[in-house]
Parts: structure tokens; C-alpha cells; sequence
């Protein structure tokens, strides 16, 4: 049993709250990436180098479970994030089946859940500073495949596309252009080390977004474009800001948007470009980006991505922000309980 210290609002939950996501067995307690207090265990519990994780302890913890490691999926795709029994706190576990999601003061974790002690240096506000966005982004960029010196475009200035920008960087882009908005959220994009930004609420022709790109790269368009914008033409605009033989890598379309259309021939084949989607984190990228999260937090100081607190009792008004994108990242923190 945790005792929540901060839960996220995260895009997912405004999409949760309009009913967009399919197979999600209402009524939920959303917050699905949380971070709290080890208040009380069934039997001792170690983390993956097996070292025990006392009561007390600062931990998050991967937020999916049932994933059954016997399936097609698991076994023979080795793709997890596509199990059919894969659960996820605060989006696929109903308020029915127990205090499976963060906006709460205690969350329930299942037998198999995997614990995560934050690391030394980090508190509950540095993760949550991240929170989904951290790992989301850094599966994206680990299938982007980005080479030393080469240029990124991330779509999107949400937490998905930050956390992209930083994590393309230190996968050894040479330079990170970031396309999105509004300019509060450019602004951090900037502070993260976005050599140049291009905001859509004032460049509203996807045209001369393209050209943002292409005046850039040489005329040829980005080695790599990571799409985390939540628009569905976004993607037909992505294959025409990366390069021939370039790489291209949606993470951002969670919910169902609806349909664009594409010229195969232009935007896929004679372009000879790599088209990959990215389906929610397993647990290494989750453990892997909190360590590089521990390592890289003075420079990237992910805290000050955190607009604002809300009460419980403010869930409301949070979900209006975040829909509003008047903040970058919100939270949902229960009253301290000691
Ligand atoms: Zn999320
Ligand atoms: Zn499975």
C-alpha cells in the first residue's frame, strides 16, 4: 500500500474524461504515473538488483500489470506493450475493482507490481516533473534510433515532446528543433536545449511549418521526426519534415483522432522512410529513464515543468487546464496524512 505524495494529469486524462480511449471499464480513479510512500507490504519486497525496498521509502512504480509473459504478444512478438491482459493503473482498472489509480491518498499495488525506489537525489516532485511523459519518450527515442549528429524534429511541446527534446540530445542529436505551443511551453522546450522552436499557434499553414524545417536541414528535412502532438495531421506534416531514408516515430496519437489521408508513393515508398509506432513503455524504459532522469536533473531540472498543484478536490479544474494546455505538467496531490 502506497500513501500518495502526487499523482499526474497527464493528456490521457483528458482524454479519459471525454470518454475517447476504448475499452476503459469506467468509473476510474485516474492518475496513472504516481509517486508516494511505502506504507505498508504483504512479505519484504527488492527491487530488480534485489535489494530490499523498506517501509518508508520514496517509490514509484510501473503502472502496468497482468501482462502475462505467455502470450503471442509477449512471447513470440516480444512486443508486452500489445499483451491482451496488459492492465494500466488509472486507465484500464475500474474504481470497482479497488484504489487502483492515483488521484487518492492510499493506491493499492497488486501482487507483481514492480516498485521503483526513486533515486538518490531525486524527490517526489523532481519524477513527477516527468512523470508518464519520461518514459513514453524515451521508448520513442530508443525506436527513433538517432545517430550522433543528427537532427531531430519533435512535434508536439507537451510532456512527450519535452521529454523527447531532452532525450534526443542526450542520444547525441546534434541539433533538436521542436514544433508546438503554446509559447509557455516553447519556452521550456528552449530551456531544454531546443536549438529552434516554431510555434503552431502563430504559424498556423502546415506548409510553411515544413519550410521551418527544411530551411534548416539544407532543404533535404530532418534525420529523425518524433511525432507527440496529439493531431492526427501532424503525421502527413512529420513525413514531409523528415528526410529520405529518415525515420519517423508516432507516440503522440493515444487516443482515436480520426483519419488523414497520405500519398503513399510521396510521403512512404519513394521516400524510402521509416514509419514506426510507439505503444506505452515497458519496464526498462521506466527504470532506465529514471536513472538517466537521477543522472541529468541539474541540467534538465524536470521539476520546473510543473505548472501547478491541485487539491483532490480541484481534479476539475485541473482536467480544464490541461485541456486548455495552460499548464505543462499538473498534479494532483492528496493532503499530507502523517
Ligand atoms: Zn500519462
Ligand atoms: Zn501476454
Amino acid at each position: 500500500m502506497l500513501q500518495v505524495l502526487a499523482s499526474e494529469v497527464c493528456g490521457t486524462d483528458v482524454h479519459l474524461h471525454h470518454g475517447r480511449l476504448a475499452g476503459v471499464p469506467y468509473p476510474i480513479i485516474p492518475g496513472h504515473v504516481s509517486c508516494g510512500r511505502l506504507l505498508e507490504a504483504n512479505g519484504a519486497l527488492s527491487d530488480v538488483e534485489g535489494r530490499e525496498i523498506p517501509l518508508g521509502s520514496l517509490v514509484t512504480f510501473y503502472d502496468v500489470f497482468g501482462s502475462c509473459g505467455s502470450c503471442w504478444h509477449c512471447l513470440v512478438a516480444k512486443a508486452a506493450t500489445r499483451c491482451p491482459q496488459r492492465r494500466v493503473y488509472g486507465i484500464t482498472t475500474s474504481a470497482t475493482d479497488g484504489l487502483l489509480g492515483g488521484w487518492a491518498e492510499r493506491i493499492e499495488l497488486k501482487p507483481g507490481v514492480r516498485v521503483l525506489p526513486l533515486p538518490e537525489g531525486l524527490d517526489v516532485l523532481d519524477f513527477m516533473g516527468g512523470g508518464c511523459g519520461l518514459p513514453t519518450a524515451f521508448h520513442a527515442v530508443e525506436r527513433a534510433g538517432i545517430a550522433l549528429g543528427d537532427t531531430v524534429v519533435v512535434q508536439g511541446s507537451g510532456p512527450v515532446g519535452l521529454n523527447a527534446a531532452i532525450f534526443a540530445s542526450l542520444a547525441g542529436a546534434l541539433r533538436v528543433l521542436v514544433v508546438g505551443g503554446p509559447p509557455q511551453r516553447l519556452a521550456a522546450a528552449r530551456r531544454l536545449g531546443a536549438e529552434d522552436v516554431c510555434d503552431v499557434t502563430q504559424v498556423t499553414d502546415p506548409a510553411q511549418r515544413v519550410r521551418f524545417v527544411l530551411e534548416r536541414t539544407g532543404g533535404r528535412g530532418a534525420d529523425v521526426a518524433i511525432e507527440a502532438s496529439g493531431n492526427p495531421s501532424a503525421v502527413v506534416e512529420g513525413l514531409e519534415m523528415v528526410r529520405d531514408a529518415g525515420r519517423y516515430v508516432v507516440v503522440g496519437q493515444y487516443t482515436d483522432g480520426g483519419e488523414v489521408s497520405l500519398n503513399p508513393h510521396r510521403h512512404l515508398n519513394r521516400k524510402h522512410v521509416s514509419l514506426l509506432g510507439c505503444w506505452g513503455y515497458e519496464y526498462t524504459h521506466l527504470y532506465r529513464s529514471l536513472l538517466m532522469m537521477a543522472r541529468h536533473n541539474a541540467r534538465f531540472r524536470w521539476r520546473e515543468l510543473i505548472t501547478r498543484e491541485y487539491e483532490l478536490t480541484e481534479a476539475g479544474q485541473a482536467l480544464e487546464d490541461m485541456a486548455r494546455l495552460s499548464v505543462v505538467k499538473a498534479l494532483i496531490r492528496p493532503p499530507r496524512v502523517d
